[in-house]
């Protein structure tokens, strides 16, 4: 009965694959040598981890060789494991590896969000070209709670019916202080910002998730006739600051 449920928690009999396995133990063989190199581990789980990556050459040699079936070759390293990985080197190389697995996920979610973010700005400079006029200013926004992405464009914003502002964004500027020679409800980023908010249906500010915004603005310069990044705009910056939403 021991030897049973020993057999049931038997790490390897999950780890190993049942295809491909001579490929497995050379990738698990080299990852694992490498660690013991340049990890600090007791001498107990050094030499168990030194006894794992002994038995994985064994079982790549055996299949490189096919002295063994790949089912055979497989039996036997997961039968080792369980009867004579008594300190754990196996385990400890797959809680390494799932280390090593969630960073490397972690980090490529992060590059996701950072490209998703960066659509804020293609979008800005992609809507210069359609809804730009000379002297406008137009502001992407990437919401990367929803993924989607907004536009908006200087100066539409108070020519839009009542019923075409939505009172959150009415609400924002109404606290919003004026800090420039136009009108706080004048700016791009207004324009975007009122589309972002019947786009998620707001109902309440706290619908608005503030910290997942990003506005890019960019305006037309005149002397240089380009259109370029316009950083900040203090009318705007008031009310992004309330929300918690940033510029990129
Ligand atoms: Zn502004």
């Amino acid at each position: 009965m021991a030897e049973t449920t020993h057999a049931s928690h038997n790490p390897a009999e999950e780890a190993v694959p049942t295809t491909k396995v001579k490929e497995w133990a050379s990738a698990t063989r080299i990852e694992l040598g490498q660690w013991i190199k340049t990890l600090k581990l007791s001498s107990e789980l050094r030499e168990a981890a030194e006894a794992v990556w002994k038995k994985l050459g064994a079982l790549e040699s055996a299949l490189v060789n096919k002295t063994q079936s790949e089912t055979e070759a497989r039996t036997a390293f997961v039968t080792w494991v369980a009867e004579n990985d008594w300190n754990g080197g196996f385990a400890w190389y797959l809680e390494e590896k799932a280390k090593v697995v969630a960073e490397a996920n972690r980090r490529k979610a992060d590059e996701a969000i950072q490209r998703f973010i960066a659509t804020a700005r293609t979008e800005a400079q992609k809507a210069t070209k359609t809804q730009g006029g000379l002297g406008t200013v137009v502001a992407g926004l990437a919401d990367i709670a929803t993924q989607q992405t907004f536009t908006g464009t200087s100066g539409a914003y108070p020519y839009l019916p009542a019923n075409g502002k939505h009172p959150i964004m009415e609400s924002l500027l109404a606290r919003t202080g004026q800090g420039e020679a136009w009108t706080v409800d004048n700016c791009a980023e207004v324009d975007a910002m009122n589309k972002y908010l019947y786009a998620i249906k707001a109902q309440l500010m706290t619908d608005v998730h503030g910290k997942n915004l990003y506005f890019h603005a960019e305006t037309w310069n005149w002397d240089k006739r380009i259109w370029q990044p316009r950083s900040a705009c203090g009318n705007c910056d008031n009310w992004m600051k309330i929300i918690g939403a940033r510029r990129v």
